[in-house]
């Protein structure tokens, strides 16, 4: 049980090149993106998003990914859904207080961000997650928000 997310967070530092190398892509057919509209590829990429990281990571599309600052641990398996580190009720095994067969994602986060480049991230502070990008593409807004940051020149 949970051996492909386990997986991922050993494999970090790999995964995270190979995102480094897709986002580079996604970025680079911007242009097709803007010719296609991007409502409507919003379906299709969101169906192989949902489909490649619901079985690498257990994705629960939330719309606004930070796997690139939690080790490849998704934080919105957490049942208190946390965002920026464990709560009190972790195991001494390293287990989840609520599902006590899991180990507490957090903890997983901490063993992947070790792994990774940028694994500093993990001490950046995240926001509540927002509810209204539920289910959307996390692959495309992050397109959209260069673009707009290139375009307007803002954060
Ligand atoms: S952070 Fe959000 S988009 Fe990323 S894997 Fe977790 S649920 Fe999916």
């Amino acid at each position: 049980m949970y051996a492909a997310r386990r997986w991922s967070v050993r494999h970090a530092r790999f995964l995270e090149s190979l995102y480094d190398t897709f986002e580079g892509v996604m970025n680079a057919l911007h242009p097709l993106w803007l010719k296609i509209g991007y409502d409507r590829v919003e379906k299709p990429i969101t169906f192989v998003e949902r489909n490649v990281k619901g079985f690498l990571f257990d994705c629960q599309m939330c719309g606004k990914c930070v796997l690139g600052e939690t080790g490849m641990s998704c934080p919105m398996n957490c049942p208190k859904q946390l965002q920026n580190g464990p709560c009190g009720g972790v195991q001494t095994n390293g287990n989840c207080e609520v599902i006590p067969d899991m180990p507490c994602v957090w903890v997983e986060a901490e063993r992947g961000s070790r792994l990774m480049r940028h694994g500093s991230g993990i001490n950046n502070v995240r926001l509540p997650v927002d509810n209204r990008l539920k289910g959307s593409s996390s692959w495309l807004r992050v397109v959209r928000e260069k673009r707009d940051q290139q375009f307007y020149g803002a954060d």
